[in-house]
């Protein structure tokens, strides 16, 4: 017998093939595709515009889809984490944070991350493997859902969970082509964000492939020797990657947002922020400052408050726009650093 397939794995061509080996019209590919990524329904049993012998004969081919093991909503409601399985038994996470308008998914790209960042709970586990374009979209597909079924819109979504991004470029990209489909999911990529820890050629790539997708740059340091020892995985170097966004800002036109974990004592003081304006003066940029968030096995501490606003002020003045992340989540380990997939629950 065949391979069960995954249908949120086929791209547009691969299910259109599909439909053309059972015999069927080439539309029924197409009411196929809008069910998945319009109406969310990854089941074809519910697929109730097709025919039902079509219906049953996909549902027999495919893997059901699986659900999440176990969700957790934090204490204020804003933000709702989903553990879920993947085929290999692997667990990753996804985010929902509600802040109405603006109603935003973060998505894993890959079970754990090979970067290593000594302050991020998903480096701790070195990377398990990459996920495949259906198992992001499926996240996204999820996610959807999850708020329609409480009466708001999805409007946004961030690829900053687990994983590097960059790292899996190809079913990144794929996920992304997918989510801005007019047929599909149908969202507009300026609000789709990708962050990256900083990998050069596929910053150039994103820029030619997905030229007004946003992109946010984890840079944390304003030289080599403080980088390294934040991300300490060799890869590019400060230079590198600032050069990158430079290409990026010019074949763009789009500003980038610099993203910097604040870890006391570390990279917090008023001298960094003097150095990080520097090194990215002329960049059409904003700084989003991170103060650190805790998790079992991470180093770093999370700086003062005013240690953080004087940091922020320190950029400001030197007419770098720069803000403070709101930290939601993190009771429920699901901010950002704190996803590990697995059950262990950072606070509880
Ligand atoms: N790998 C990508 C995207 C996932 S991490 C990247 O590194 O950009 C998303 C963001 O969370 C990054 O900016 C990352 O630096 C930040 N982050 C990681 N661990 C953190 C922690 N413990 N506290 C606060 N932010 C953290
Ligand atoms: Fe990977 Fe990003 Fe975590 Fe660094 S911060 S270990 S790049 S997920």
């Amino acid at each position: 017998m065949a391979e069960p397939l995954e249908l949120l794995d086929l791209d547009r061509d691969a299910l259109g093939e599909l439909i053309e080996s059972l015999g069927q019209p080439s539309f029924r590919a197409r009411q196929v595709w809008r069910q998945i990524y319009q109406r969310g329904n990854v089941d074809p049993l519910e697929m109730t515009d097709l025919p039902a012998a079509l219906r049953e004969q996909l549902s027999e081919m495919t893997t059901p889809s699986r659900e999440p093991l176990e969700v957790q909503t934090s204490s204020d409601g804003s933000t709702s984490k989903a553990l879920l399985p993947l085929a290999d038994g692997e667990l990753i996470e996804t985010v929902l944070i509600r802040s109405r308008p603006r109603d935003t998914v973060c998505l894993s790209s890959q079970a754990g991350c090979a970067m290593g960042c000594v302050f991020c709970a998903t480096g701790l586990q070195g990377l398990r493997r990459q996920l495949t374009a259906g198992e992001i979209l499926r996240q996204g597909v999820l996610a959807r859902q999850w708020a329609r079924d409480e009466g708001r819109e999805l409007t946004h979504v961030v690829f900053m969970g687990m994983g590097e991004p960059l790292a899996n470029y190809s079913n990144v990209s794929e996920a992304i082509s997918r989510l801005t489909d007019p047929d599909g999911f149908g969202l507009s990529p300026r609000r789709i964000t990708v962050s990256t820890v900083g990998i050069p050629q596929n910053i150039r790539r994103l820029a030619s492939d997905h030229p007004t997708v946003n992109l946010a740059v984890s840079l944390h340091a304003p030289d080599q020797k403080l980088r390294r020892e934040l991300v300490p995985v060799p890869g590019a170097s400060v230079d590198d990657i600032v050069s990158a966004v430079r290409e990026h800002n010019r074949q763009t036109g789009g500003r980038v947002t610099f993203e910097y974990v604040l870890l006391n004592g570390v990279n917090d003081s008023r001298a960094h922020a003097r150095r990080l304006a520097e090194r990215i003066r002329g960049i059409r940029a904003h700084v989003n400052l991170i103060p650190l968030n805790p998790s079992p096995g991470v180093v770093g501490s999370r700086p003062s408050r005013r240690a953080t606003l004087g940091f922020q002020k320190a950029l400001q003045e030197r007419g770098v726009p720069a803000t403070v992340r709101v930290e939601q989540g993190s009771d429920i380990a699901a901010a950002c650093g704190q996803l590990r997939g697995d059950r262990v629950r950072g606070n509880a």
